[in-house]
């Protein structure tokens, strides 16, 4: 069994590094918040002060972080996991990010030798929970197979999609299309309760039928019918707004690089971004049903 290093330990963190102890490594875990600290902690990580003291010994470094800055930020100073990981660390980023920041991570990592895979993953923080995700693996193939290994214990799905950034550039356009079809299920499901159907039989009707989708079946945004449903607490985060709007607008940009017509991503940032505006970045983003709403109330959403 390894040690391994896990700095991010939030939505996603927590319960992907669980697997990790539950597997038999020893996780030494850091966050910048002290109460993401403590909930890695209730789950058997190791929590420490620093990157720095979460590699000593690390045979691995798993990071889980919101924003490409901060991926950048982690990586890269004096404080960061190059000036303080050692050459056979392997190091691993399951944040989603551009393209751009993996591939720098990929070429920075190459030049101080260390080797580095983006392992970005798809299935929430049930996915999360259930180790269940489905990673998307790019880098040297030496590299990948070594942290086809480590990412196993969390894992439903383990997918090698090619060279360094292919993971990520597989998860951004995933990703679009799970925004593009939570849409659907929004609109959806506030025409199925303004029709005067029970949320639950219709819910059963689409789930055996051509409406069925991956946010129907998990992120339903009715109260009552799906326990994984952020619509079930308030509309409290499983994958945010923020996140969501995130990996939304690296996929619009991506789009516009390539010269793809993008018009139902555009239209999903832009009910993204109409949260934000509203101050619910925080909220969970099937919070983006509320925009369907006839009068803007939401069953199982209190603002
Ligand atoms: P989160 O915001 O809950 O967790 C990120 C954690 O990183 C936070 O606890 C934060 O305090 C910590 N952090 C920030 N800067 C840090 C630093 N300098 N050093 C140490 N810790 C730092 O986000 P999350 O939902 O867990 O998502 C993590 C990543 O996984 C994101 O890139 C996201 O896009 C991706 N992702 C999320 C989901 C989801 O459903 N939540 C699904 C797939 C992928």
């Amino acid at each position: 069994m390894s040690t391994i290093a896990w700095i991010g330990l939030g939505h996603m963190g927590v319960p992907m590094s669980s697997h990790l102890v539950a597997a038999g490594h020893t996780v030494r875990g850091f966050d910048i918040d002290p109460a993401c600290l403590q909930a890695g902690s209730a789950r058997g990580v190791t929590p420490v002060r620093s990157v720095a003291e979460a590699l000593e010994g690390a045979e691995a470094c798993f990071t889980s972080l919101p924003m490409p800055r901060h991926v950048r930020g982690v990586y890269d100073g004096p404080d960061g996991i190059w000036a303080h990981a050692d050459g056979r660390t392997l190091l691993m980023d399951t944040s989603t990010v551009d393209v751009a920041t993996s591939r720098w991570c990929h070429e920075e990592s190459a030049t101080r030798g260390f080797g580095f895979v983006d392992a970005p993953v798809s299935g929430g923080t049930a996915g999360a929970e259930a180790h269940t995700l489905t990673f998307m693996l790019g880098g040297r193939p030496a590299d990948v197979e070594r942290a086809h290994a480590y990412v196993a214990p969390m894992a439903g799905s383990v997918i090698p999609c090619g060279s360094g950034g292919a993971g990520i550039a597989a998860k951004l356009v995933n990703n679009m299309m799970l925004f593009v079809s939570m849409m659907g299920v929004a609109e959806g499901s506030q025409l199925a309760e303004h029709l005067g159907l029970d949320a639950s039989v219709f819910w059963n009707v689409a789930n055996v039928s051509s409406g069925q989708s991956w946010p129907q079946r998990t992120w339903y945004p009715v109260p009552g019918v799906v326990a994984t449903a952020a619509a079930n607490h308030n509309f409290d985060a499983g994958f945010s707004v923020d996140l969501a709007r995130k990996d939304c607008s690296l996929a619009v940009q991506a789009g516009q690089e390539t010269g793809v017509h993008l018009p139902a991503a555009a239209l999903a940032l832009s009910q993204l971004d109409q949260l934000v505006e509203e101050g619910l970045g925080g909220k969970d983003c099937t919070l983006v049903t509320k925009l369907a709403s006839p009068d803007g109330t939401l069953r199982g959403w209190t603002p």
